[in-house]
């Protein structure tokens, strides 16, 4: 890579004074950070002039590849207009225009949206809304306080968001400011939470899940859930019909389900919403990362009729939602995701995605013969490949030896960008990519993992 001076300059200035989330800033200091400057498309541009297939999607959120331009010019026409306003006592166009097109997608039943900015402020919302409901329907009797959710569950990064996390790395460290949540078992089949074979796994996850429900649904507000795929914890990809006994279980024992789409929502898993794929409407649908198509910071939390009529009355009663934040319903960022919904509509994304997902899992088959690939998860337009130190044992690498790591920064200098979740292999490109474009993605991380596992 050449390098000039503006390079060095930055680069400098970078490790000086920016503080990198998710990263360890001593192994930082020591390399050679890539500087983005330009998106084209599928692709990414650094400062000198490298070109690299984006595939991780800018952190999971680029789904019709940079520069697209009905996005660029949705957002130029809406700056014509206006930047910022608030929602605080007063309305703008594009978050009114926004809320009638997601609710006219989303599961059946949700109606009403309420914005802000970030995937973890998403689930916060829904977490308070479902305990406030709770404490102001029926006059305040039930005394439902608790939160189900899942082993290895990821839900972002904030207090309440990782209270009902479970990635250790990330949370345990807080765990005295967090508040405790009631823990069932997700289906991650590989690595089996109730020790069994990959047949009848699905009935003795269930099973946990309904004696937790058996013993606290009365105490228990809602249940959180990535549906369909978990995410940080692996791309961990739920057996067909977990999502729906899910469903069944927390409306049989009048648990509100609380979906985190944030991740797997517009089109990664296939369908629109990854609840789609099992015909579920939750109680609350958390989204963003794709919801502006990767463009500008935008969220939304969509509930229904009957928890929103909870907090009505009059003012005095104080059953308001007392939250937002500064930037709630952005005009520019609404005005991103109405042209995202434009874009699946009129490219006909969704259609588009099938022979593509079709390939990339074809093309995936060939990692399960590497020596250390244990474990190859495939949906939609996302894989997780699980790199093992012993495919018999299923015993990981040491975390010191960095493999997951070291395979990004393989394929790196190939011309891919893809960040790994420990030693799983992350690939999740733009839904735009071509199918050249997979097959190159695939036979430089076959390469890469055989590389740095075998040599
Ligand atoms: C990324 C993610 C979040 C957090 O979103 P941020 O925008 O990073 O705060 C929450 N839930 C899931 C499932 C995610 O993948």
């Amino acid at each position: 890579m050449k390098k000039g001076a503006r390079y060095e300059r930055l680069s400098r200035i970078d490790k000086r004074h920016v503080w990198h989330p998710f990263t360890q800033m001593s192994e930082w200091e020591a390399g050679d950070p890539l500087i983005i400057e330009q998106g084209r498309g599928n692709y990414l541009i650094d400062i000198n002039g490298s070109r690299f297939l984006d595939g991780a999607s800018s952190l999971w959120v680029n789904l019709h590849g940079h520069g697209h331009k009905r996005i660029d010019s949705a957002i130029k026409k809406q700056l014509g207009n206006i930047a910022h306003s608030t929602l605080l006592g007063l309305s703008n166009v594009p978050s009114i225009e926004l809320a009638e097109r997601l609710v006219s997608i989303a599961p059946r039943g949700l109606k009403r949206v309420f914005y802000s900015d970030n995937g973890s402020t998403a689930v916060e919302i829904a977490l308070k809304m479902a305990f406030q409901y709770w404490e102001q329907a029926n006059g305040g009797s039930d005394k439902k306080r608790q939160f189900i959710a899942f082993t290895g569950a990821y839900h972002g990064d904030t207090f309440g968001s990782m209270s009902v996390g479970e990635i250790d790395i990330f949370v345990k460290k807080y765990k005295p400011l967090l508040f405790g949540t009631l823990r069932a078992p997700y289906p991650y089949c590989y690595r089996c939470p109730v020790k069994k074979n990959k047949r009848d796994c699905r009935t003795e996850c269930l099973k946990a899940l309904e004696e937790l429900l058996i013993k606290h649904s009365h105490e228990t507000a809602a249940c959180v859930i990535e549906p369909v795929i978990q995410g940080a914890s692996g791309m961990i990809v739920a057996p067909p019909g977990f999502l729906k006994e899910v469903r069944r279980l927390t409306k049989k024992y009048n648990v509100l389900l609380i979906a985190d789409e944030v991740a797997v929502g517009f089109g990664r898993t296939g369908t629109m919403f990854a609840c789609d794929t099992e015909g579920v409407s939750p109680d609350f649908l958390c989204l963003a990362k794709g919801i502006t198509g990767g463009y500008m910071p935008l969220a939304a939390t969509l509930t229904t009729e009957k928890v929103y009529k909870a907090f009505l009355g009059k003012y005095d009663e104080y059953k308001s939602f007392f939250h937002g934040h500064t930037y709630t319903g952005n005009p520019l960022g609404c005005a991103a995701a109405i042209a995202n919904l434009d874009i699946f509509e009129q490219e006909r994304v969704l259609e588009k995605m099938k022979p593509k997902s079709i390939l990339f899992g074809e093309l995936l088959k060939k990692f399960e013969t590497l020596a250390h690939v244990g474990d190859v998860r495939h949906m939609g337009l996302v894989a997780g490949i699980e790199i093992v130190k012993d495919r018999a044992t299923k015993e990981p690498f040491p975390p010191s030896e960095r493999i997951g790591h070291r395979v990004a920064m393989e394929a790196r200098g190939r011309g891919l960008i893809i960040r790994p979740l420990g030693d799983v292999i992350v690939l999740i490109p733009p839904l735009s990519v071509k199918e050249a474009e997979i097959k190159k993605m695939l036979k430089t991380v076959f390469d890469s993992v055989r590389k740095v596992t075998e040599e």
